[in-house]
């Protein structure tokens, strides 16, 4: 079965037409969304051949070759318009995961209304709140999950309304975001937060808060 974090990233996608599991390495996620019929279909990309290679094999295993895809590629290059409508990007560094949606190759989709986006950042998870609200996209959740002992942030965003503007104005946009490194610190502090996990005042929040802080004290102090 999958771990608990990848559970909770199953749990925000929903019930879908089409995901793509950006960096499957195994595939787990995208069979559990099938088998639990959470996606009638789904593509497993992979950068890596070694990954790809796991996926593809645990995908016949599975006998779900004619739903799952296993895709060679570097984020949604191997991906053609339209052909999803979610994507799940989960266990990368949060930056890896910023370059990913602001690539060229995430356009068509990021553009596209209804367009779902679950992402499970390691780290950095305030760079990936900070890009959501500029595109404006719509918060669906925004929660942190422990597992092990390590707790994760788990976010849910969805195209709609205004932000689902041409590919041209998303471009706009983007050519037009300061890096998320030259906000002023407490701005870039408020979005590694979280406005959502902050109000809901849930206690993984809470101690979120604490290490936040303590890790700006340090680094104030040194
Ligand atoms: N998503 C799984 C999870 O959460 O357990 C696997 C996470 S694994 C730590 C990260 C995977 O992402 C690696 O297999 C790596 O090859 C792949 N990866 C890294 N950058 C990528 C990119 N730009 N496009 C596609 N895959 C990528």
């Amino acid at each position: 079965g999958l771990s608990l974090r990848l559970s909770r990233v199953s749990s925000l996608v929903g019930v879908r037409g089409c995901v793509a599991d950006l960096g499957s390495d195994h595939a787990g996620l995208p069979i559990a969304l099938v088998r639990k019929g959470q996606a009638n279909a789904a593509i497993a990309v992979e950068v890596v051949e070694g990954p790809l290679a796991a996926s593809r094999r645990r995908v016949k295993e599975a006998a779900l070759e004619t739903r799952i895809d296993c895709r060679l590629g570097d984020g949604f290059a191997p991906i053609r318009c339209g052909e999803i409508d979610t994507v799940t990007i989960a266990g990368m560094g949060g930056k890896t995961i910023y370059a990913i949606l602001t690539d060229q190759n995430a356009l068509p989709h990021i553009a596209q209304e209804g367009f779902r986006l679950v992402l499970q950042p390691m780290d950095s998870a305030g760079s990936l709140r900070y890009l959501a609200k500029r595109l404006g996209w719509t918060t669906r959740a925004d929660v942190r999950v422990v597992d092990r002992g390590v707790s994760y942030a788990c976010l849910a965003f969805d195209v709609l309304g205004d932000a689902c503007r041409n590919q041209e104005d998303v471009r706009d946009a983007l050519n037009k975001l300061p890096p998320f490194e030259t906000l002023p610190a407490a701005l870039r502090m408020t979005f590694a937060l979280g406005e959502v996990p902050l109000k809901s005042g849930c206690r993984l929040a809470h101690e979120h808060l604490e290490q936040e802080l303590a890790a700006r004290d340090r680094i104030l102090c040194a």
